[in-house]
């Protein structure tokens, strides 16, 4: 199916205080991942398959989802958000690890066949904020730039002039996460507050172009993205149903629920899809349904 959703319990931390029991019913997703799961056992289930899209030229999208300190971003990027690689890296290092070993495997049998073939990786990683687009890569001293919106023909819009880096190694991969990180993290006020209230989306884009003896010296030209969406806090879902959410709850849960909407029109085959709700939903629009897949990994502490 196109559109698969994977649930993930974190282990108890200290600061957790006394367990209550957590029951799962394992019959409401598709994979249930325990405390004691893997980053391996998580990137397998959830990436792989997206990988796999990617080298056949078609889009993939993974969410995490949950409210703030269920490890979303723990199982995105790793321990301390991908800064640290002590065996925990997350699902990007180890899918752009995964990517890179099936590039040179492509490459190499390419050229043995005596066809040309190349591979590109880039990189971009925005953030979606009180229904703006900030681009965190961005070179100006201006660490957070705000980007302009580009409305195109099937309504989604192209967050115009977003910076996007080569990609050569999971190093370079993870030093784009720092970097992203810091220029959120320059926010005066309250740097977790706005963390957990913003969307954090990576794309990563797979441009491949090969020759064939047949193609008559033309070059052909594919390209697919991978997009790894950390999600605002879930909690901000819940706090605007009491009537108390603010300015900035407000417009987070405009993108939460305008994502719950699509994934439930998806998944019903619905006729009408209301991307054009938030702007988190108008951005990924290339990213879902279609020919896309779709990922959801919902975490629980
Ligand atoms: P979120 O991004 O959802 O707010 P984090 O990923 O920051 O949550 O996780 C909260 C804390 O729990 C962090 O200290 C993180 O290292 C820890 N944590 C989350 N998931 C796991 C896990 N599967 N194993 C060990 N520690 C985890
Ligand atoms: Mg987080």
């Amino acid at each position: 199916t196109p559109l698969r959703v994977a649930v993930r319990a974190r282990p108890l931390l200290r600061r957790d205080g006394p367990a209550a029991d957590l029951s799962i019913d394992h019959r409401e997703f598709d994979r249930v991942f325990g405390a004691d799961s893997s980053q391996a056992a998580v990137t397998q289930h959830c990436a792989a398959p997206l990988v796999d899209c990617l080298f056949k030229g078609m889009h993939g999208c993974l969410f995490a989802f949950g409210q703030t300190g269920a490890g979303k971003t723990f199982s995105m990027l790793g321990a301390e958000g991908g800064r640290r690689r002590a065996c925990q890296d997350g699902v990007l290092p180890l899918a752009t690890g995964d990517i890179f070993r099936r590039v040179a495997q492509l490459e190499a049998e390419a050229a043995q066949a005596g066809s040309s073939s190349q591979y590109q990786l880039r990189a971009s990683f925005v953030e979606v904020y009180r229904e703006r687009v900030y681009d965190l890569l961005s070179p100006s001293e201006d660490a957070r730039r705000q980007l302009r919106l580009r409305e195109q023909a099937d309504g989604s819009v192209c967050a115009e002039g977003a910076t996007e880096l080569p990609i050569r190694s999971i190093k370079e991969v993870l030093a784009c996460v720092a970097r992203g990180s810091a220029a959120r993290a320059t926010e005066a006020t309250g740097v977790h507050e706005h963390s957990s209230r913003s969307h954090a989306v990576l794309t990563l884009t797979l441009e491949h172009r090969w020759r064939t003896d047949r193609d008559d010296g033309m070059i052909n030209k594919q390209h697919a993205k991978l997009t790894l969406v950390d999600l605002a806090g879930s909690e901000d879902m819940t706090r605007s149903h009491g009537g108390t959410g603010n300015r900035d709850g407000i417009a987070t849960n405009l993108g939460l629920h305008a994502l719950t909407r699509v994934l439930a029109a998806l998944a019903s085959d619905a006729e009408h899809i209301p991307y054009r709700d938030a702007t988190l939903t108008r951005l990924l629009q290339p990213a879902l349904g279609g020919d896309c897949v779709t990922q959801m990994l919902a975490c629980v502490s």
